[in-house]
């Protein structure tokens, strides 16, 4: 049964299957949790059930309507992602945008009847609605048309508009147990146990995210990166750091690996050093940063925040400007 075959989320998932069985499913439900847990999957086996010919309160996987589903041609389930243009064209890109177009599309979908079971549209990424899209929603947020659910996928409930939020039930999903999680990427990837925790760590206990991070070699670059910060002793030199960073394709990652050295630091001031994310990155740390104390410390990490969500969609900001203001205020 495929709710089966999700790693955690038992009493997120109890209660949604206690909904279908007794028929109180929401119309409008909001996803949210740390990204690559298997909130998306989730909302996908929702739908699936919907529709399943031979269950109730999961999908068979292996009915005619379950098999539709998994091959992406269900005209009853409808996906929507952040796209980016290319040329006239929307491309997929979970770091593009949700356009009004796309939300158009869905809603005239939205109009036709059924074929058997329940329309179910998953919105993921809904962080990245842009406001006209959002709010070409609302009225089919709070009234999906008879019989059809919405469900909105996030990772990030905060950059989203309240009135959006609001008109959905909310399922909180929780990061993945650490010890589970470090047992299981230990088997996958042979990395030591001490790699392990500390991608669990940094990704927020994301099964997907933290195979990515072990693969991509991340913790070694974010050693490197942090060596690089700290041996900037002048303007010029912070400067040229800047630059490097805004030219960067990973630019959004780094920011992440700068915030978990922040945090690590302002909880280590805090003499908590068994809750530290980044042992073995901050056991790096030469001690030349530590003359700042711990509110200091707590200030940059929000400041970092602050650039990431400026320079990401859809704000866009200037990405040299935001990052030689962010670097000079970090060496200040
Ligand atoms: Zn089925």
């Amino acid at each position: 049964m495929p709710f089966k075959d999700i790693l955690g989320h038992e009493r997120e998932i109890r209660v949604l299957r206690e909904a279908l069985n007794t028929g109180r499913l929401a119309h409008s439900y909001l996803f949210a949790g740390p990204e690559g847990i298997g909130k998306r999957k989730t909302a996908f086996e929702l739908a699936r059930a919907l529709n399943c010919a031979s269950a109730t309160d999961d999908a068979c996987g292996e009915c005619a309507s379950c098999l539709r589903a998994a091959s992406g041609t269900h005209t009853n389930i409808v996906e929507v992602a952040p796209t980016v243009k290319d040329r006239d064209e929307l491309v997929p890109d979970p770091s593009g945008l949700i356009r009004i177009e796309q939300i158009r599309d869905i809603l005239s979908l939205l109009k036709y009847k059924a074929d058997g079971g329940r329309k179910a549209v998953i919105v993921d990424g809904a962080e990245r609605l842009m406001p006209q899209a959002a709010n070409a929603f609302l009225k089919t947020l709070e009234e999906p048309p008879a019989g059809s659910i919405i469900m909105l996928v996030t990772s990030r409930p905060a950059d989203l508009l309240p009135t959006i939020i609001s008109r959905c039930q909310r399922v909180s999903f929780r990061p993945l147990p650490e010890e589970a999680l470090i047992v299981a990427l230990v088997e996958k990837t042979g990395a030591t146990e001490e790699e392990a925790m500390t991608a669990a760590r940094m990704t927020g206990r994301s099964l997907s995210l933290a195979l990515k991070y072990i693969g991509e070699g991340r913790g070694d670059k974010g050693r490197e990166l942090i060596k690089r910060l700290q041996s900037i002793t002048d303007v010029s030199e912070a400067l040229k750091f800047a630059e490097e960073l805004s030219k960067k394709d990973d630019i959004l990652e780094a920011l992440e690996t700068l915030k978990g050295w922040y945090r690590d630091r302002a909880i280590a001031a805090s003499g908590a050093e068994n809750l530290l994310v980044n042992r073995d990155v901050y056991g790096y740390s030469d001690g030349s940063f530590e003359g700042r104390r711990r509110e200091g410390l707590a200030e940059d990490f929000f400041s970092i925040e602050e650039t990431r969500r400026m320079i990401a969609p859809p704000r866009y900001a200037n990405k040299l400007l935001a990052m030689e203001a962010l670097i000079l205020k970090l060496v200040d």
